[in-house]
């Protein structure tokens, strides 16, 4: 049996993120990467996160307590939305910075990246800031079902070979379900639980 994830706290501004005592792992990703989607599919319903479908639309940090195992799956708004404005584009980075640095309740983050694409300068940048703080990852290709198995392999290994050998992506898709059960090993396992 999976876990359940229940929305406990929803944040919006800098100064409403507080101490969340239990263990957490946050899912990190560029806007429309497919992230509400994959919690909805971990959670298996429908619409606990909210699908975009206006990208860059997903502002607030969500705090899913997961039962039974007592941890929190941490939703980080999308980054990278090219049509919103640039002092929207920092609040945003400034929120994300503001609950990643010396959280020490933060285990890992899943980061998400679309199977499609070849590594993104945005996607870079998010995996060397968290290289630099020493924050464990768990990378995640998204949206498989729209990529061939060839393709998805050679993403895996161009992933692996930036991010090192112990770090070999998921393969997920939101659609199919595929790599669910994997992924929640992966968090939980991450969490202690
Ligand atoms: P978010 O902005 O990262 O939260 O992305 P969403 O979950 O809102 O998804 C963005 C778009 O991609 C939506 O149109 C989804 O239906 C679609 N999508 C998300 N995950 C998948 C997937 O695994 N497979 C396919 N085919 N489409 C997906």
């Amino acid at each position: 049996m999976n876990p359940t994830l229940e929305l406990e706290k929803t944040i919006y501004l800098m100064n409403q993120l507080e101490e969340m005592p239990a263990p957490q792992v946050a899912m990190a990703g560029r806007s429309n990467v497919g992230k509400s989607s994959l919690i909805n599919c971990l959670a298996g319903r429908k619409s606990l996160a909210k699908i975009s479908a206006t990208p860059g639309k997903t502002r607030s940090l969500n705090f899913y307590r997961v039962k039974p195992d007592e941890f929190y799956l941490v939703d980080l708004p999308g980054y990278g939305y090219a049509r919103c404005s640039m002092s929207e584009r920092e609040k945003w980075g400034k929120l994300i910075d503001a609950y990643l640095r010396n959280n020490h309740w933060l285990r890992a983050v899943a980061v998400l990246l679309d199977s499609r694409l070849t590594p993104q300068k945005i996607d870079l940048e998010l995996v060397s800031y968290l290289q630099g703080a020493g924050i464990p990852m768990i990378p995640v290709l998204t949206k498989i079902d729209k990529t061939k198995q060839k393709d998805c392999a050679q993403r895996q290994r161009q992933w692996q070979n930036i991010l090192g050998s112990e770090n070999l992506p998921l393969l997920c898709s939101a659609k199919t379900g595929m790599g669910r059960d994997a992924l929640w090993r992966a968090m939980r396992e991450a969490a202690g639980a």
